[in-house]
């Protein structure tokens, strides 16, 4: 009988993550199943893992936090953070892993040299990868549109600022960790700051994949380097992917398979 996954959230239709580990499944003659789940209510997320005799899900907004509450078991990692984006079911109990941020980490180390980094955006995606960013030794600043959000930062001793506090100097990555741009026409910051840092960076990233946002169309007529999330989004699957076959396969050869679904 197939081992049974799903991705959790609300909306899901849109989600490649059941492309992604069918192709994985079926490349690597695993006997699994992964389909979508829209959940109504993150108080429910337990009940329906195991009303639905699941073996694994992700999680995706808004239920990152209610799928940390919802786990027996936590990563140290995802404990740190206090985001869930992967659960496994072993003996009954849940286990609790973020692969969101060491997916972005394995991202952006193409850009080598880089240690100075700014985000703009503070939300829960910004959090975990700042924390896995900081331990890695980059230099994170958080540039975000409103204060509440940076509190957490603040805590966590690394540099804030809203648009009416930033003070800009040179960073060898920009990246875009907000929604802006996902549905709308939106900049996550406005223009003048960006043409502030812009210049002097090595490269733009956006979290956001699948199509070219504002703020990397602002970084092309820059003459930046570019990249958006498509990266994170392959190795955050690849790595749920290791822990939902318990290590069976290498990186590499998940990732063989998995990257197919970028190309349809
Ligand atoms: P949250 O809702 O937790 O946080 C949203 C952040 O975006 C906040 O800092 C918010 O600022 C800011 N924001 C939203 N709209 C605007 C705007 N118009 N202008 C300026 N700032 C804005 O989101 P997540 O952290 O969960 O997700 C952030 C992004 O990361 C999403 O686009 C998501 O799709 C992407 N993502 C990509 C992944 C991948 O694999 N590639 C994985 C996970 C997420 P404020 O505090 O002022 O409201």
């Amino acid at each position: 009988m197939s081992l049974m996954y799903a991705i959790f959230g609300n909306p899901v239709s849109h989600s490649k993550s059941p492309l992604m580990h069918n192709l994985a499944f079926k490349g690597l003659g695993f006997n699994g199943c992964y389909n979508r789940y829209r959940l109504e209510e993150g108080e429910k997320l337990r009940e329906t893992f195991f009303a639905l005799g699941l073996k694994g899900i992700n999680i995706t907004v808004p239920y990152k936090e209610a799928a940390y509450r919802a786990c027996d078991q936590l990563d140290p990692f995802a404990q740190k953070v206090g985001a869930v984006n992967t659960i496994v079911e072993k003996e009954g109990k849940l286990y609790g892993y973020n692969t969101d941020a060491p997916g972005f980490l394995k991202a952006i180390s193409e850009f080598e040299d880089a240690k100075e980094v700014l985000f703009l955006g503070a939300g829960g995606t910004a959090q975990s990868t700042a924390v896995i960013l900081k331990e890695a030794g980059y230099e994170v600043s958080i540039l975000n549109r409103s204060a509440p959000r940076l509190e957490r930062f603040v805590q966590e001793g690394f540099e804030t600022a809203t648009f009416e506090t930033f003070a800009p100097h040179p960073y060898d990555l920009v990246i875009n960790m907000t929604s802006a741009g996902l549905e709308d026409d939106a900049l996550p910051a406005p223009k003048t700051i960006l043409d502030a840092v812009i210049p002097s960076a090595k490269a733009c990233v956006d979290v956001i994949y699948g199509k070219e946002t504002p703020f990397l169309k602002l970084a092309k007529q820059h003459g930046k380097p570019i990249k958006d999330g498509s990266d994170m989004l392959l190795y955050q699957g690849i790595i749920a992917f290791e822990h939902f076959t318990d290590h069976r396969y290498g990186f590499d050869e998940i990732k063989h398979h998995m990257q197919k679904a970028f190309q349809w």
